[in-house]
């Protein structure tokens, strides 16, 4: 690695403490901070923190900060990390929207970079970090006119050494990607396992669930504070969506009450053909 220098992380969670992990095996020094003692001492029993607290005035002494607690918690710790940063340390953060983020967080903080891992498992917590999520995954940075592009270029690096697919893209156009290819899926997935919950041979339908039903289900299966917090804040990006699949969840129902089974096999070859762009 080129250079290491101290990194902060407000929020040991399961993407904070993953970031943790990964700086702190590239060799930064990583100061961490979280709500609860508990993920303090359990950050540094997994080797994750050079320095773990309660108190974020430990972060003074980094040269980047990952915020990476829940959406709606983002602006709150920028306002605060404000207060006690000293002026160009660079403030990134991690959610999984950024139209309701980074331009409020930038006049907060002139060297704020918005940013958003494309990783993740139905997990929570420190407990569930995991050394290399971000490797050969997309990573998001949204910047805006107002960016400092020296900051940008730090979060770029840091990002590349994590081994992520880093990308550009303004957070409205961002909105609008997630909200169909992540938010949209969780709520997919979840009425999906709600449906099958209905099955009037319930038990049987859960002894026959195999791999099809868990690959479709998985992100249903998340956490649900993240899923709400998704809707929130991505909420009209969400409900375009939503209006979107539901047209097309109608166009299934009309082709298959009309018995239209070569129009149903046409859209099928479609979706087939489509698919290898999304997740190849
Ligand atoms: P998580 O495992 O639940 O971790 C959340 C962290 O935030 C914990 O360290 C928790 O601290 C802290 N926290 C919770 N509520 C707080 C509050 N009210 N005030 C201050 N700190 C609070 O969640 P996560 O999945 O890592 O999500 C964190 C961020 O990553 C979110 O913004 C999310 O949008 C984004 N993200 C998540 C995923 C994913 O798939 N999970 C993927 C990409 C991005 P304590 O543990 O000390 O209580």
């Amino acid at each position: 690695m080129a250079t290491s220098y101290p990194v902060g992380i407000v929020g040991l969670g399961l993407i904070g403490g993953s970031l943790a992990l990964d700086l702190t095996a590239l060799g930064h020094t990583v100061l961490g901070v979280s709500r609860r003692l508990n993920s303090c001492t359990l950050a540094c029993a997994r080797g994750a923190v050079t320095l773990a607290s309660q108190d974020e005035r430990i972060l003074r002494a980094a040269q980047v900060v990952f915020v990476a607690v829940p959406i709606g918690e983002v602006l709150p710790t920028v306002a605060r990390l404000a207060q006690i940063l000293p002026e160009g340390t660079v403030i990134t953060d991690v959610a999984s929207v950024k139209g309701s983020i980074v331009t409020q967080a930038t006049e907060l903080w002139p060297w704020f970079i918005g940013g958003h891992p494309m990783a993740g498992t139905a997990d929570q917590g420190m407990a569930h970090a995991l050394r290399g999520l971000f490797r050969d995954r997309p990573y998001v940075l949204t910047p805006i006119a107002q960016t400092c592009p020296v900051a940008l270029a730090q979060v770029m690096a840091l990002v590349d050494g994590l081994g992520a697919r880093r990308l550009n893209a303004a957070p409205p156009d961002h909105d609008q990607a997630v909200a169909l290819i992540s938010h949209l899926p969780v709520l997919i997935s979840a009425a999906l396992v709600l449906s099958a919950g209905q099955s009037a041979v319930l038990p049987l339908a859960q002894a026959l669930a195999s791999s099809g039903f868990a690959d479709t289900s998985r992100v249903g299966g998340g956490n649900p504070q993240l899923g709400r917090q998704m809707a929130q804040f991505n909420r009209a990006a969400l409900l375009l969506a939503l209006q979107i699949y539901q047209g097309q969840l109608e166009q299934f129902h009309q082709i298959i009450a009309d018995q239209q089974w070569p129009q149903l096999e046409q859209r099928l070859h479609q979706s087939q053909s489509l698919r290898p762009d999304f997740v190849n």
